[in-house]
């Protein structure tokens, strides 16, 4: 199963991510960090990544 990841170097923060799937994402120092890729019971984490504005969110 594709787990989220996250380029820290694109993201800027927002806070999208968190808050459509946030038992996936985690903001921590203005990040999003994946504390757990497989827990988005909604989406598959579909959301997230066409939401995200600077698109630093894959698929691996
Ligand atoms: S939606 Fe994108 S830019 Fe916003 S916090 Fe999540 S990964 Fe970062």
């Amino acid at each position: 199963m594709a787990t989220p990841k996250v380029d820290m170097d694109t993201c800027i923060g927002c806070g999208l991510c968190t808050e459509l799937c946030p038992k996936v994402f985690e903001l921590r120092d203005d990040k999003a960090w994946v504390t757990n890729g497989n827990a988005c019971d909604t989406c598959d984490c579909q959301q997230a990544v066409d939401s995200c504005p600077v698109t630093a969110i894959s698929m691996e």
